[in-house]
């Protein structure tokens, strides 16, 4: 069943976006689709479980597809993982290198504790830049992360190498 769904066959490669020589895997066609995205869920909770969560953060903005719907799966609380400047209230930023100069992930400064573990979701992991960031800001607000999730791994750029923590993900391209 979920197992021997065949996830590649509902992501699409756009070649050229968002800039020229950049082939961009597109998970829309997969969420467009109700039994692909649900496969997708259920497999990555299986991943997931082990780990023993108490809550999922995901990464604006597609982050938060698998991140929402995993946590009602298993019935946890759901952390956004924002640009710059959205949220409201006392937030806690980290800045992250680009290629071409940084960026910044912020989130809510109340909401993790210390008894937080947190597990962080994302669509896509290409090198790892997002994702390492990620862990860092919810170490900063004082979780634990006990691993990372995506659905789709680019596995030649390595991003997993530059994660401290394990990595779960569905589907690989190279
Ligand atoms: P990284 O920081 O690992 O280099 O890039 C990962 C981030 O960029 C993720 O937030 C992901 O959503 C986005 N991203 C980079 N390349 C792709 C791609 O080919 N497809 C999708 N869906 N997202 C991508």
């Amino acid at each position: 069943p979920a197992a021997e769904f065949d996830l590649k066959a509902h992501i699409r490669g756009i070649p050229d976006f968002p800039k020229p020589g950049i082939l961009f895997y597109d998970i829309s066609t997969l969420l467009r689709n109700g039994p692909a995205w649900k496969a997708a869920m259920s497999r990555m909770a299986g991943k997931i479980r082990p780990y023993r969560p108490t809550m999922l953060a995901g990464i604006e903005s597609r982050g938060f597809l698998l991140a929402a719907p995993l946590a009602l799966e298993l019935g946890l609380g759901f952390v956004m993982l924002r640009k710059p400047r959205k949220l409201p209230g006392e937030t806690i930023g980290y800045d992250y290198e680009l290629e071409y100069g940084t960026d910044r992930l912020e989130m809510q400064a109340d909401a993790v504790t210390a008894a937080d573990r947190v597990v962080v979701l994302d669509d896509l992991l290409a090198t790892g830049g997002t994702m390492a960031a990620s862990i860092q800001l919810l170490r900063k607000a004082g979780a634990t992360v006990p691993a990372a999730g995506a659905m789709v791994e680019l596995t030649f750029l390595n991003g997993r190498q530059r994660l401290d923590v394990p990595v779960e993900t569905l589907v690989a391209y190279d």
